[in-house]
């Protein structure tokens, strides 16, 4: 067992990635995990369903000895074993998100024994996370890009409150052979059209209307395509979202309806969201850019030692890889720092 790594939860943005970042870490480099103040930064403070399956979802992974946890504790020892693959299965009980259970524990089994399945019940399209599309569409093409190789699959929507939502992923040892030897996120190319889509559940199919048709007023230059769909989730839902597709990739934009935000300010939301990422002209989307930093560091470079007059510190950096943010997010600086703290073990 390494020595004992320490987070304090209540650093930088002090929410629930500081403890997904840390909990990724300290499988794949073998510390001894101790989180304190978690989620410090946040109304209510401690663990919320989608945090304990987290936790519980890499133990399991892992063989991790944990301290006793439940629904809002605010502190807990995590002490990795070795990381099997296998055949899993993740509830998050509520409509916490699916996708970020996803991300926390894809890093992990790509350093497994052998091959993953993984299925995650819980919200697939909720506020504050990425929306499957997201998670399909812009993030899994940046990993499989770094030569990961994960497949995933929606079998069912799951919205707020009602949850209900399954991915299954399948996950494959990162084969060191096929490391990417760079990794580049610096330029998108041409702009080659995109689509605006309102879904709707158990809701009247006017509100995606109204939102797409907002959107695309808002959003003309962009010559949006229009998708209105009526799925048939577990609960009601509604989001929309934009897919802008560039030569290198497609990035996605998403607005989630909840019972206090109308469909004006989804599509404002959305609409936003967009202009800001085209005008700032940067290649790598604020969210994905965070949301990056993990694998980049796991599989193509991490640890880097910087000299500076004479000095040398640990950089969350290497010259293996490059991205060209569109912001430095307190999220993209907050799981810098938590990185920084297992970096001696990550170099590579
Ligand atoms: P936390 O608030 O610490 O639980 O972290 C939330 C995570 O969800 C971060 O990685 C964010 O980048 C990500 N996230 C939040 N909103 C979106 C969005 N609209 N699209 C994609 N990812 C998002």
């Amino acid at each position: 067992m390494k020595d004992k790594i320490t987070i304090d939860g209540s650093r930088g943005e002090g929410g629930g990635q500081v403890l997904r970042t840390a909990l990724s870490l300290a499988a794949v480099t073998g510390h001894e995990l101790e989180l304190v103040k978690i989620r410090a930064g946040r109304e209510k403070p401690g663990l919320k369903r989608q945090h304990l399956t987290c936790v519980k979802a890499v133990a399991e992974i892992c063989g991790a000895k944990v301290s006793d946890i439940e629904v809002g504790s605010t502190s807990l020892a995590f002490e990795p074993g070795p990381i099997k693959g296998g055949d899993y299965r993740f509830d998050i009980g509520t409509a916490g998100s699916v996708t970020l259970v996803a991300q926390t524990v894809i890093p992990v089994l790509l350093k497994a024994d052998g091959p993953s399945t993984v299925t995650i019940t819980g919200g697939t399209h909720v506020p504050f996370a990425p929306v499957w599309e997201f998670f399909a569409e812009t993030y899994l093409p940046e990993l499989r890009r770094m030569g990961a190789r994960v497949e995933a699959e929606l079998d069912s929507c799951g919205f707020y409150p009602a949850a209900g939502g399954v991915v299954r992923l399948r996950i494959w040892p990162y084969d060191e052979a096929k490391r990417a030897e760079r990794y580049e996120l610096t330029g998108l190319g041409a702009y080659r059209g995109g689509v605006v889509k309102g879904v709707v559940s158990h809701l009247p199919r006017s509100i995606a209307e109204a939102e797409v048709g907002a959107v695309c007023v808002q959003l003309r230059d962009l010559g949006l395509r229009r998708d209105i769909q009526e799925i048939d989730a577990f609960g009601p839902g509604n989001y929309c979202c934009v897919k802008l597709d560039y030569e290198r990739a497609t990035v996605v934009f998403s607005g989630v309806g909840t019972y206090d935000k109308s469909r004006k300010a989804v599509a404002n939301e959305v609409a936003h969201e967009v202009r800001e990422f085209v005008k700032s002209g940067k290649a790598c989307e604020k969210h994905l850019a965070d949301q990056l930093l993990v694998p980049l560091n796991i599989l193509v470079g991490g640890g880097y030692k910087w000299e500076t007059d004479g000095l040398w510190e640990d950089e969350v950096w290497h010259p293996n890889w490059n991205i060209d943010v569109q912001k430095e997010t307190l999220h993209y600086k907050t799981n810098q720092d938590v990185i920084a703290q297992f970096s001696e073990s990550l170099r590579n």
